[in-house]
Formats: structure tokens, sequence, C-alpha cells
């Protein structure tokens, strides 16, 4: 409403002088999102201490401190660090019981490692529409679909039109927005569906002062140099059941189990997926000031909604009144009569300096994942021709 009554016209070099003077005191190239450790000396002293210890590898105290960071920050009573999100998905997608011929429901629009992971598991992909308000799952007509493609089996809905048992739905934060996830829990709950909670963009984001990736039966962050903090490369896989837990750190850590700890016993064929401790501790470093990059992060899609408030025809997404967001990445949303803009504004900006970058392709338009079953994309479709991400590092502020 008010963010239309706009009394500035839409302009790529309007757009451009929006997003600098929204930076102030950045002259040179703005990146989209980037690590910085010049805030936290810690990084430097925790790293140092792996090196003049030799602890760098597999094993370390960084590991144990940096899960007990995260499951008492997220409230999630098990934390398992691995070595990507990637990773975690894919181990969080077989412990919730994706098998060889399943299906997964989850979004059109994400990032490729949601679908990629469901496939390791010999499951296909099932993309579902999102809700232009949450940018996530849309419960309603993901209930609305069900309602006409499953039918529930002894073992777990199946779809009707496929006879693949449908095994999970994976809600992901797009961009650190939550879903609406109460109600998405009511259509697993309805359903029978399995929920695996793909966060691995949303450490931070809350929805309802519950943490993202502590609503399903297992959920999963990312800490990828990109994400809103990394430790070079790492994952975690989150869960309240102990069984679960137990069972994610072993199947994380080839499955060693001898009697003594020299002997190289193993129970299962199991990955190598460990976190190593030279770069948990960077993870417990940044875990340290997470709550200063929350807030700077906050502070900084303020500035962007204040700043295009007046401008017509674009609008900087607000969270939801349920969510408190980490705003990972800023999104500029261009109105549909601009969409065809989308991509010369991104070119000038990029050439102003400013590197920005549109949303994902959606899943069914990449070769490998365009035959799977999909309900109708009419919001995916629109929205991935609309978005644009603007830089968004906590240090910009
Ligand atoms: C970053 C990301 C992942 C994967 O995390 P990595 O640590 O890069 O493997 C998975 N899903 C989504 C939505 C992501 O943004």
């Amino acid at each position: 409403m008010s963010e239309h009554s706009g009394t500035r016209p839409f302009g790529i070099e309007t757009v451009i002088e929006t997003t600098r003077a929204s930076l102030p005191g950045y002259t040179g190239v703005v990146p989209l999102h980037t690590p910085d450790y010049s805030a936290n000396p810690a990084a430097w002293s925790y790293v140092k201490q792996c090196i003049d210890t030799g602890w760098v590898s597999s094993a370390g105290a960084f590991v144990d401190r940096f899960e007990q960071m995260l499951a008492e920050y997220t409230g999630s009573p098990h934390a398992v660090a691995v070595v990507n999100g990637t990773a975690a998905l894919h181990v969080a997608l077989e412990l919730a019981g994706v098998r060889d011929g399943d299906e997964v429901l989850m979004p059109a629009l994400t990032f490729v490692a949601t679908a990629n992971a469901a496939r390791y598991c010999r499951a296909i992909p099932h993309f579902v529409d999102i809700d232009e308000r949450t940018l996530g799952v849309d419960a309603e007509r993901l209930g609305d679909y069900l309602k006409q493609i499953a039918e529930q089996s002894g073992d777990g809905p199946v779809n009707r039109q496929t006879g693949r048992r449908l095994a999970a739905l994976v809600p992901m934060h797009t961009f650190g927005q939550p879903c609406d996830m109460e109600a998405l829990a009511v259509v697993c709950e309805r359903f029978r569906l399995t929920m695996v909670e793909d966060a691995a963009e949303s450490l931070g984001t809350f929805y309802k002062k519950q943490h993202t990736g502590t609503f399903g039966k297992l959920g999963i962050l990312s800490f990828n140099g990109n994400k809103t903090i990394t430790c070079g490369g790492g994952g975690a896989i989150l869960t309240a059941d102990p069984d679960l837990a137990q069972t994610a750190k072993h199947v994380t850590t080839t499955a060693k189990c001898g009697k003594a700890a020299w002997e190289y016993y193993h129970d299962v064929t199991a990955y190598n997926h460990r976190l190593p401790n030279l770069n948990a501790a960077l993870g417990c470093a940044e875990m340290e000031r997470l709550d200063q990059v929350i807030q700077a992060k906050r502070a900084i899609a303020e500035r962007y909604i204040q700043a295009f408030a007046d401008i017509e025809g674009v609008t900087i997404y607000r969270e939801q009144p349920f969510a408190r967001s980490n705003y990972w990445l800023n999104i500029l949303m261009l109105d549909p009569e601009h969409a065809g803009r989308r991509d010369d504004l991104i070119n000038a900006m990029n050439e102003a300096k400013l590197l920005v970058r549109p949303v994902w392709n959606p899943m069914h338009t990449l070769p490998m994942h365009a035959d799977c079953p999909r309900m109708e994309l009419p919001i995916t479709e629109s929205l991935a021709q609309r978005i644009i991400n603007l830089p968004s590092s906590p240090h910009l502020l």
C-alpha cells in the first residue's frame, strides 16, 4: 500500500543512486555478501590455537563447542556440525527415512542444493509453489494440491499420480525470511508428511520466537562463505531427537566405533562429513558476535526499506508480522511491469560496482531437475523474473 504510493519514478539510475545512498561510506566495489573478521579478534586467536596445538583436523574441542553454541542459540536440543550445508541436508533426508524412489516436496524457488540432496538419496524432487508474502512454500496451496494427489498408505502418503511415496516436505527459508511454519505444520500433520527444514540461509531467523530449523524432525544450517556467518565452509544438522542426533554424528564420522580408540572398526557404510576443527574455530568466533551481526543486518534492511519507500515500481521485501528475520540477503522486488528491465538493471548495477544478482533459476528450469513432478508454479515463475538481491554484508553498516 504505502510502499506503492511512490513519488519518484522507476529508473535504473534512481535504483543505483538509492542503493549507494543506503550504504554511505562505500564508494568502491560492494560485494553481495562477504565475510569480514576485522571486527572479530577471536577468529584469529582461535584459528591460531588450532595451528599452535596441531588440532586442525577431524577432532578437537572447537567442534564440540561450536555444536553447543548452535544448540544453545537455536534452542535445538542437538546440533551436529558437518562439512557443509549440502551434506547436512543429504544426511538429514536419509535420517528422515527418504529412500530410493520416494518423492520429496520442496519449493521450486530454492538453491540447487535442496534438490540435489534429494537426488543423493535416489529420491525425486517434487516442486511446489511459494507464497508471495513469505517467499517460502505456500501452505494453503500445498494443502489443496495434496488433497488432489495424495492418498494414505500403510507407509505414509503416496502420490496417486506416480505411485511413489511422498517421503518429506522440505520448506526453505528464502534469503532468511521464514515460511509460515504453523500453517506448514498443519499441512504436514494432516497428510502425515515428515518435515525436514532447509534453514541454510536463516541462522538468526525466528518464527514467533522459535528459531527456524527447529520445527521439523530435522533441520539444517549452512556456514558457507556467503552466509550470515561462515566457518569457511560448514553446516549443521539440528534435531530434538537424541537418537537421530547420535546417528547423525555416527554416519557423518565414518561410523567408527571400535572398543578402543585405536581400533579401525566401522559398523555401517558411512560418510566422512566431519567439520574440521580449524573451521569450527572460526565458527565459534563468529557465533560469539552473531547477535551484533544480525543487528547490523537488520539495520541495513531498514535503510533499504526507507530509502526505496518513495520509488514507484519497486519494493524492498519486509519481514512478515510473525517473523524476526536475519535479512541474510535483501530483496529488491520489481513490479511485474518492470520485470523486463531486470537484466538491464543488474548489468548496470554491476557496472556501477554494486555486485547484485538475480534469484536462482527455478529448479524445474534446470536440465537435471526438469522432468520432476510439480504443481502449477505461477508465483515462482513470476518472482523468478523480479527479484534482485542487494548487497547485505553486515560490515556495510
Ligand atoms: C547455502 C545453501 C545450501 C547449501 O549449503 P552449503 O554449505 O553451501 O553446502 C542449501 N540450501 C540452501 C537454500 C542454501 O542457500
